[in-house]
């Protein structure tokens, strides 16, 4: 392994359009913490920056609609948002934001630099624009009537019912989603940047010499490359963000893609003279942390930015983590699907850790998980109140009560069996969860912890001291004994704060208060160590590491979570969500009907559309042939669990290319209020192919 000097770990910027959710943190923030915090025991030259990224679209409609400045918007989260975050206690060593004159002035050279270097090409074409606020429309601002489904409410990029990827000359009767006026077509021109270009290059440095990254990050990177890059416009028709610094580009500006990963370096600037030794010195070790979207922008288009501009390292590692769902349902900002870190702070104040605790041994690291309000208490009652919690407080409270408040001697010449496995299991811990840490596997470092405490446990309760304490009078060898027991588990509660400390920061700070420790025994050379407490040394009076979380809150939780309860104003932050009551369609007479033809049939084989997020390409035996169809449903089922189901299919819908794969029918489904998808099929098998009417 290469030697690396220094470190410098960045956090996705997050968007300044609304507050941040328990899923940003399991996903990104708290990983990286854990790993900054790790690295900082190790005593390595590490520096973690972050910050706001208060450009794009979004925030300016979201401005319009509030008929506020987007400034104001942007200053309301950047706040919020940093608040949480140190209320969570991630440690950034800076938490800037993109508005920041500063990063104006380093995105602005960044593109200067390519534009010189003749890097862009420039490109004229027609674009829709809504006379009535002057704006030119992203193709997400675009709905109209699907081609393919005649959903009313398709997105000018895509038709979430059909799941068939559109553009927005396709829809019928466009329309502005900001207005609703009918949108016009203008020339506007653009700088591209040729991502096909830094292909090859992308493809050795990633595909050869990164096998080691997640297979998530691995998987859609070669997808990515795999299908062909093409080029990608750099700039945007807007007002709001980093002006292009050219002289014939009033009204654009940088894409939001562009400008938000250099505020990465903005912010390393901001934070400190030395930055180009973090950014241009190739011993340092570039880690990004991001969530499962942002693969494409941190592992593809930024680094070939760099690469274009030339000078800059790139990162070691992009450990993306998938989606943390609530409740078993996806997190929804328009619904207020979403546990908010501010209200989690205000409503379980000094649990910090236990939030970290939940969302850390929860981490969606390998695929998506769930956090739901039982298990959350179940692991606080369970783990952290029964195991760890108790492990320490009994030691305490037994070494005041047989051992005078002060550490006891350790006696070599009795030691046994229990003794020597339990000092062999406090050696292991330590490499065991430096490697997890090493690989990004926060969620084993964490089980590594707890395991510790669980022995810990069992030692005492094998040794019960209390029992040996009765028997005491006339004896030395048992005071003895008693001595060794409360002087290992002392040692193992010292253990405990350093190899926890980077997960629970806030307990193992307890800890030393506790066990009257200076924070330089929290030095991560000092795992495994069985010096920690000198002999004699006296300790304050034990206090909880963590209170049991009773029923009452946790019910309350899920009634604000189901009610939907919202405080702040809304949480609106995309289009994308946005849902109607279905209203009952117009009456068609029977004959109309009559015309449809259904049939049940049998999912033989599924597998998804490649490069389709939402399609799935359907095998369905219909007694007498097999058809393909293809359906939007990829993100409700995996291929996996659909095969063998039952369905109702329209067996004469006239045939629909879709991502080049002719669909021949369609699947009913049924959809709640919340846009989940259910399979409507007979009550018990009967053969394929049967008719329904
Ligand atoms: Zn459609």
């Amino acid at each position: 392994m290469k030697d690396f000097k220094r470190h410098l770990v960045t956090a996705a910027l997050p968007y300044a359009n609304g507050p941040i959710h328990i899923g940003h943190m399991a996903g990104v923030y708290l990983p990286a913490d854990i790993y900054v915090r790790y690295l900082r025991a190790q005593k390595k030259d590490v520096i973690f920056v972050c910050g706001s990224d208060e450009h794009g679209v979004p925030i300016t409609i979201r401005a319009m609609k509030e008929n506020v400045s987007p400034q104001q918007i942007v200053d309301k989260f950047h706040n919020l948002i940093k608040e949480s975050m140190a209320g969570m206690g991630i440690s950034f060593n800076i938490y800037s934001r993109t508005s920041n004159p500063v990063h104006h002035e380093t995105a602005s050279a960044f593109f200067k630099q390519l534009y010189a270097t003749g890097v862009f090409t420039e490109k004229t074409s027609e674009q829709y624009f809504d006379e009535k606020t002057n704006t030119f429309l992203a193709d997400r601002y675009i709905t109209g009537t699907c081609p393919v489904c005649g959903n009313e409410n398709a997105y000018g990029d895509q038709c979430e019912k059909c799941g068939s990827s559109l553009s927005p000359e396709q829809l019928i009767h466009p329309k502005s989603a900001l207005s609703d006026s009918i949108p016009v077509k203008r020339n506007t021109k653009h700088w591209y940047f040729p991502l096909q270009d830094y292909e090859p290059w992308l493809k050795e440095w990633i595909l050869q010499d990164h096998k080691e990254w997640k297979p998530n990050v691995y998987g859609q990177c070669k997808s990515w490359l795999d299908s062909g890059l093409q080029p990608r416009a750099m700039t945007r028709d807007s007002n709001w963000g980093v002006k292009v610094p050219l002289p014939d580009a009033i009204g654009k500006v940088l894409y939001v893609w562009f400008d938000a990963p250099i505020g990465y370096i903005s912010a390393t600037k901001e934070l400190t003279d030395n930055w180009e030794d973090y950014w241009q010195k190739d011993d340092t070790k570039l880690v990004h942390f991001i969530g499962k979207d942002n693969i494409v922008f941190h592992c593809i288009i930024f680094p070939a930015m760099l690469k274009a501009h030339g000078g800059f390292i790139f990162p070691e590692n992009v450990p993306a983590n998938e989606f943390l769902n609530i409740e078993g349902e996806k997190v929804s900002t328009s619904r207020n699907w979403a546990v908010w870190v501010n209200e989690y702070l205000e409503d379980f104040p000094g649990c910090e850790d236990v939030l970290r605790y939940v969302l850390c041994a929860n981490a969606p690291e390998t695929k998506d998980n769930d956090f739901t309000w039982k298990d959350f208490q179940d692991r606080n009652n369970s783990e952290l109140v029964n195991i760890f919690g108790n492990f320490v407080n009994r030691t305490l409270v037994l070494m005041h009560k047989l051992c005078n408040g002060k550490v006891p001697a350790f006696h070599n010449d009795i030691i046994d069996e229990k003794d020597k496995q339990l000092i062999t299991d406090i050696h292991a811990a330590k490499t065991k969860v430096e490697n997890n840490i090493e690989q990004y596997k926060f969620r084993e470092a964490l089980f590594e912890v707890i395991d510790l405490a669980r022995k810990g446990n069992k030692y005492m309760q094998e040794k019960e001291p209390w029992i040996l304490a009765k028997n005491i009078a006339g004896d030395p060898s048992i005071q003895k004994e008693i001595d060794n027991c409360i002087h290992l588990c002392l040692q193992l509660t010292a253990n405990l704060a350093i190899l926890v400390n980077p997960i629970l920061p806030f307990t193992a700070k307890k800890l030393l208060h506790q066990l009257k420790i200076v924070e330089r025994v929290l030095d991560w050379e000092n795992a495994g160590s069985l010096k920690l407490l000198s002999v004699g040394y006296s300790l304050r009076p034990p206090e909880l590491l963590f209170r049991k979380i009773e029923d009452e809150e946790i019910e309350k939780q899920i009634v604000k979570l189901k009610k939907g309860l919202i405080k702040m104003e809304n949480h609106d932050q995309q289009p994308t969500e946005k849902k109607e009551e279905p209203q009952i369609k117009p009456t068609i007479q029977f004959e109309d009907f009559a015309k449809i033809d259904l049939r049940t049939g049998t999912i033989l084989e599924a597998v998804k559309v490649e490069k389709a997020d939402k399609l799935l390409k359907l095998s369905i035996d219909l007694g007498t042939e097999v058809r393909i169809i293809v359906s939007g449903i990829a993100i409700h089922f995996k291929p996996e669990e659909i095969i063998g189901k039952q369905v109702i299919v329209v067996a004469n819908l006239a045939p629909r290319k879709m991502r080049g794969i002719e669909s021949n029918g369609m699947i009913l489904m049924a959809e709640d209020a919340n846009g989940k998808l259910f399979f409507i099929s007979p009550e018990t098998m009967i053969p394929s192919g049967s008719s329904v009417s």
